[in-house]
């Protein structure tokens, strides 16, 4: 079985030097050594000033719209995970969506002028698939309307921007270290900010308000992180190199397999060094996208449709159309992209996709119900492939 992603695991003795100086300290959680040990190296691999690790990438957005006191409506984008959506309505606001970008999928600066009205109080935008937004443009309509800005930046562990990391970027820049990212913690988050005060404010949120054991400087909830995950990123982030050079090389593979399908890939922002954060494929047509998709799923592939549905489409918002957002969704899914994927598997993953598009294959409907049996005549022929190498 090949899974669309499978979470980096360190070698278990590297974890378990850290659970063993847990067991001595018999502390487990409430800014306890590793975790700000964690915070500290994370500062210094990613060459930032202030951030927060907190305890997951969507508490992260809502501490972010919680901090920033926003009101009213939130220009957003419609192509995200639902957490984007979901943590403005969570926080009282009205996701007001614009179309994206049909090269980069990204929120489409030029449409963001249009959707603001008296009540908009900030933009909040994804760099999706770790490809960053324009974020010039963005910052420019932000300055001149008076908006904030919040940036969804769960994909981007490792993406610069102009010489400097992507979570410089925004008022508040949000990510998520959930076992699914290239980097992870198994659960949790983080908010950067170059405004310390801005970093105080969201430090009481984050713990119940608390400004010293029995005194609270202002509302708060408990938004905190543990040891033992704090232990997972110290590990993951001595590997975190390795896993970002993997990726570009599986990532470079891809592409050149895929050259002849029928089907592009998003257009990169030229500012930045990007992570390969995922293999997106933008199907000429819906119907290839189901095609393939069920061709791989026979061989035991499961790809994932990155973003399905809409978020313009969710059944508390205000729905509306949008006319990129919504052809983008049906044709576009993720391939299979992860550390320890192996050439022969990548290469059989394009065959099945060459294969599915140059021989147009229909299965009929009466086939799909033995999918089993299918899946092991396909198992067997992928093994024939395999021997051939
Ligand atoms: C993963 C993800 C989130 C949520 O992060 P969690 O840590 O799982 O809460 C938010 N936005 C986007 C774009 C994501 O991919």
């Amino acid at each position: 079985m090949i899974p669309v992603t499978k979470p980096f695991l360190p070698r278990e003795d590297e974890f378990k030097e850290y659970l063993d100086s847990i067991w001595e300290r018999q502390w487990l959680t409430n800014n306890g050594p590793l975790l700000n040990d964690f915070e500290l190296k994370l500062k210094e691999y990613l060459g930032i000033r202030h951030l927060l690790y907190v305890c997951n990438g969507t508490f992260a957005l809502q501490l972010a719209i919680k901090a920033l006191e926003l009101k009213g409506e939130i220009i957003t984008t419609p192509f995200s995970y639902v957490a984007t959506t979901s943590s403005i309505v969570w926080e009282g606001c009205e996701p007001v969506y614009v179309d994206i970008d049909p090269e980069t999928f990204n929120i489409d600066p030029t449409k963001i002028e249009a959707a603001i009205t008296p009540k908009t109080s900030a933009i909040l935008a994804t760099h999706v698939y770790g490809n960053p937004c324009d974020i010039d443009a963005i910052q420019q309509i932000a300055n001149r309307y008076g908006l904030k800005v919040i940036y969804d930046a769960a994909h981007c562990f490792g993406t610069m921007y102009k010489n400097k990391s992507v979570f410089e970027y925004g008022d508040i820049s949000a990510t998520s270290f959930h076992s699914t990212k290239l980097f992870h913690t198994i659960e949790g988050g983080a908010v950067f900010t170059r405004d310390p005060d801005l970093l105080k404010k969201m430090l009481y949120l984050r713990n119940f308000g608390h400004n010293g054991p029995e005194e609270f400087a202002s509302l708060g909830v408990n938004g905190k992180n543990c040891e033992f995950h704090a232990a997972m990123g110290l590990c993951n982030l001595k590997h975190v190199d390795e896993i970002l050079a993997q990726r570009k090389l599986l990532s470079e593979h891809y592409f050149t397999r895929l050259k002849n399908i029928n089907a592009r890939f998003p257009k990169l922002n030229q500012n930045k060094d990007y992570n390969y954060a995922y293999f997106p494929v933008l199907f000429d047509t819906e119907e290839l996208r189901i095609k393939c998709m069920e061709q791989l799923e026979l061989a035991k592939i499961y790809c994932r449709r990155y973003f399905s549905p809409a978020l313009s489409t969710l059944p508390y918002v205000k729905q509306v159309k949008m006319p990129v957002c919504d052809d983008v969704v049906k044709r576009i899914s993720c391939l299979p992209l992860y550390h320890s994927l192996t050439f022969p598997d990548l290469d059989m993953i394009c065959r099945i996709i060459e294969r599915t598009q140059n021989y147009n294959i229909t299965i009929p409907t009466e086939q799909k119900n033995f999918g089993v049996i299918i899946a092991d005549k396909i198992e067997t022929e992928i093994n024939d492939l395999k021997s051939l190498k």
